[in-house]
């Protein structure tokens, strides 16, 4: 994994082109619980889960389908309402590439076995081949080490700051159309 903190900027750049009357705080908040949902998936070192199985670390959890699946779930239980409107699709759409965008950016990162993206299908793991994301410890005593150091480096340089591009980009295009 990128870290929490890495998925989660993510997660809210890309709310930045939502339209901003869609935008609540209840709106960030399940932006952020849906970037870093995938890795509630890191039980399955407890329960004795195989990390390479369907069930394991970046298996099913982390595939394109279980995105889709948190997206229209997401919506249907906290937008109940307006679930066949134009803002209902929104943010299905929405939700599920924040989900997404978890895996991507863990494809991007340098340990740890690849995501199946085309889970259940292709149960296969797949890593970009461009991957200047350091991994992330998993538990929060190793990430105050050299390595969550080295973690935060390469995560300003390849998630915060391009995000904060986007962010910018984001405002201005929103600023022109008003
Ligand atoms: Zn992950």
């Amino acid at each position: 994994m990128a870290s929490a903190f890495g998925h989660a900027f993510a997660a809210i750049a890309l709310g930045t082109s939502i339209p901003k009357t869609y935008r609540s705080t209840k709106f960030w908040i399940l932006a952020v619980i849906c970037s870093i949902l995938p890795d509630a998936d890191v039980i399955s070192f407890s329960l004795g889960i195989p990390y390479d199985s369907f069930w394991g670390h970046r298996g099913f959890s982390h595939s394109l389908l279980a995105a889709c699946i948190v997206g229209v779930l997401i919506t249907i239980i906290f937008y109940r309402t307006s679930i066949f409107s134009k803002k209902g699709i929104s943010l299905i759409l929405f939700f599920t590439l924040a989900t997404a965008s978890h895996a991507v950016l863990d494809a991007m990162t340098t340990g740890g076995l690849g995501v199946a993206f085309f889970s259940p299908w292709d149960d296969t793991r797949h890593f970009f081949s461009w991957r200047p994301i350091q991994v992330s410890p998993i538990g929060i005593q190793n990430f105050f080490s050299k390595w969550g150091l080295r973690v935060i480096l390469s995560e300003l340089i390849y998630i915060f700051i391009p995000a904060a591009v986007y962010m910018v980009i984001s405002y201005l295009i929103n600023k022109k159309r008003k």
